[in-house]
C-alpha cells in the first residue's frame, strides 16, 4: 500500500500553484492518473519516484516511510525500487536493448520473457537510436519491469503506439502485474485505454 499526503508548490509560467494530493493506492491496484496539461501529472510521479521533493506531507509505503517534510526525512530514489516509464523514455544512448535488462537484472529467463512480451527479441542487439518510436518506447516499459517492481510508474507509457499493439500490451501487463503484485499508476491523456483494467483513477487539476 502506499500511502500519500503531499502538498507541492508548482512554478508555473502563469505563477505559483499549489498541488495537494491525499490518497491510498492499493496492492496490486491500477490507478489512471488524469488531468489537464501542466496540473501536475509527471511532477506527482516524481514526487512518489523521489526524484523531485514535496513541500510538505508524507509519502509511506506499507511500514516504511519514503517522505516526511516535518522529520526532513527523504528516502533516496534507488532505495524505493520503484519502476519508472519516463515520458521521454530517457533510454540510454550507448546501451544495447539487451543491455538496458541487463542493467537491471541478471535474471537470463525474465529478460527473454521481457524481449518476448515486448516485441524485442530480434532487436536484443540493437541500440535506441536503431529502434522504432513504439519499440523505444516499449524497452522504456521493459526496463521498468526488469527489477520486479513493487510499485511502477507509468508516465504516458502507450503514446508512440497503435491500438492494436496497445491492447496486446496492456493485456500482457495485467498478467504481469497480477504474477508480480505490482501496483500501477498510469498517467494517460487517453484514459479510455484502460477501460476494464482500471476501476481507480485519480484526476488532477
Ligand atoms: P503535467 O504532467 O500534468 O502536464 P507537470 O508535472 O509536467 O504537469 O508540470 C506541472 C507544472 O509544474 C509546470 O508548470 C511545471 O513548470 C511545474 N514544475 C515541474 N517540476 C517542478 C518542480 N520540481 N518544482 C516546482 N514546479 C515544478
Ligand atoms: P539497482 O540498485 O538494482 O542497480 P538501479 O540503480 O538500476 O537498481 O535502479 C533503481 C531504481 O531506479 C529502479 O527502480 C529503476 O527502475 C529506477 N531507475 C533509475 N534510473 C532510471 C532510468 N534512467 N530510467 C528508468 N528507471 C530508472
Amino acid at each position: 500500500m502506499i500511502a500519500v499526503n503531499i502538498e507541492k508548490k508548482l512554478k508555473a509560467y502563469n505563477g505559483l500553484q499549489l498541488l495537494r494530493i491525499k490518497k491510498t493506492f492499493l496492492p496490486g491496484g491500477i490507478t489512471r492518473i488524469t488531468g489537464p496539461s501542466g496540473a501536475g501529472k509527471t511532477t506527482f510521479l516524481k514526487m512518489i519516484a523521489g526524484l523531485v521533493s514535496p513541500d510538505n506531507g508524507t509519502i509511506k509505503a506499507n511500514d516504511t516511510t519514503w517522505f516526511d517534510a516535518s522529520q526532513k526525512m527523504n528516502l533516496a530514489p534507488q532505495l524505493r525500487r520503484v519502476g519508472f516509464v519516463f515520458q521521454d523514455y530517457a533510454l540510454f544512448p550507448n546501451m544495447t536493448v539487451k543491455q538496458h535488462l541487463e542493467y537491471a537484472t541478471d535474471n537470463a529467463d525474465w529478460i527473454n520473457r521481457l524481449l518476448t512480451i515486448g516485441g524485442l527479441e530480434t532487436f536484443a542487439s540493437h541500440k535506441p537510436d536503431h529502434l522504432s518510436g513504439g519499440q523505444q518506447q516499449r524497452l522504456a516499459i521493459m526496463r521498468a519491469l526488469a527489477i520486479k517492481p513493487k510499485l511502477l510508474l507509468m508516465d504516458e507509457p502507450f503514446s508512440a503506439l497503435d491500438v492494436k499493439m496497445k491492447s496486446a500490451l496492456i493485456k500482457d501487463l495485467q498478467v504481469l502485474f497480477k504474477e508480480l503484485g505490482t501496483t500501477a499508476l498510469i498517467v494517460s491523456h487517453n484514459p479510455q485505454e484502460l477501460d476494464g483494467v482500471s476501476r481507480d483513477e485519480l484526476e488532477i487539476g
